[in-house]
């Protein structure tokens, strides 16, 4: 038996609750995991409690992100004692996720830790922090240069918009943060952000061309902060849009795309191909610093996480929330 976070939906509703699962109840998988750590994201925010339709089977372990050790393997590439991560692909959707002590995975889907991090501070990053990297290597490869102008980023303090501050700004951007809590200036300039704006400055109907201000766009608010967004990103600057923290919408006008060649890139990290997650786990681990990671993170249990998922889809919570599934 183990301890996991639990799903389920029938004529009774639909529930969380912390429970004692058997393992002959695992899904199919060629590697077993203990895991250790796992993490509280937006969109587990949205599993827990249900407000989108983010699980597609019941009863579901939730949790897109987990890291551990192998236990057991009949994969090519993982032995026991090997020490991996996972994010996506599903998993905390559709097969059972990392909000529990054991998991059972495809082999396919794991890396492994980078030695620059411990398991928890692998899930300190998670997919908010990978998908961040994502972002930054977007622009990064889109050929924008700090010399180039100011950055925006947008949800701020929340996980993915906390990670990309500090990044951007360890690669010498200069950033620019858009966010709803004035109070968390300091902690966002502590990050690396040079300016705080008030996100209401984006988030109401825009026009279809703003004055060019931005170099280039992390977006994980969606909506008509993207709309506006991309209305003032300076021609042939490049826009990385990856969340709907305000809405799935996108009210937008094909101006800035044909008369400022500007670039909107789609970031997704669910599908994302092994390849280009082993790059931005290397580029972490490289590029994050670390002292900055535990500025942004807090630790709780794996009982707090239904709690938590309410809160995080409030936007009440700060960066990063790291899960000890053993506690
Ligand atoms: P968080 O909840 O940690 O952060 C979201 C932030 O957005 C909040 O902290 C808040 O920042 C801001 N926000 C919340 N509500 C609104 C609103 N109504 N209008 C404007 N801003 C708002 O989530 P994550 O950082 O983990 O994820 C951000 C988004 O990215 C989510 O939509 C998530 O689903 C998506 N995502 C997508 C991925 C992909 O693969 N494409 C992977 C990971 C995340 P502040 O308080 O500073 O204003």
């Amino acid at each position: 038996m183990f301890k996991g976070i639990q799903i389920n939906k029938d004529e009774a509703g639909y529930r969380a609750s912390l429970e004692q699962i058997d393992e002959a109840a695992l899904p199919e998988g060629d590697v077993t995991v203990q895991v250790e750590w796992s993490t509280l994201n937006y969109k587990d925010g949205l599993a827990i409690t249900g407000k989108s339709p983010v699980v597609r089977r019941f009863p579901m372990v939730p949790g897109i992100d987990l890291a551990g050790t192998v236990t057991a393997s009949s994969h090519a590439d993982w032995k026991a004692g090997d020490k991996v991560v996972l994010n996506g692909w599903g998993v905390g959707e559709t097969h059972w996720g990392g909000l529990a002590q054991v998991a059972c995975l495809r082999g396919d889907w794991l890396v492994p830790l980078p030695a620059a991090f411990s398991a928890r501070q692998a899930m300190a990053i998670g997919t908010a922090g990978y998908t961040a990297m994502l972002c930054v290597l977007a622009l990064e490869k889109h050929g924008i240069k700090p010399a180039d102008g100011e950055i925006l980023v947008t949800g701020a303090n929340g996980g993915v918009g906390s990670v990309a501050i500090a990044l951007l700004a360890k690669l010498g951007y200069t950033v620019v943060a858009s966010t709803g809590r004035a109070e968390e200036e300091a902690h966002l300039k502590a990050l690396g952000a040079s300016a705080v704006i008030d996100r209401n400055e984006l988030s109401q109907p825009g026009k279809p061309l703003g004055k060019e201000r931005w170099a280039g766009v992390v977006d994980a608010v969606g909506s008509h902060t993207l709309a506006n967004a991309c209305a003032t990103t300076k021609y042939r600057g490049a826009v990385a849009a990856c969340g709907l923290a305000q809405g799935m919408g996108f009210p937008s006008s094909v101006a800035p795309f044909i008369l400022r060649g500007v670039t909107l890139y789609g970031i997704d990290s669910v599908m994302a191909p092994k390849a280009v997650r082993l790059e931005a786990w290397a580029r972490l681990a490289r590029d994050l610093d670390i002292g900055k990671l535990d500025a942004i993170s807090r630790e709780i249990s794996l009982g707090e996480t239904i709690g938590v998922a309410a809160e995080i889809l409030e936007g009440k919570v700060r960066g990063r929330v790291v899960v000890d599934v053993n506690r």
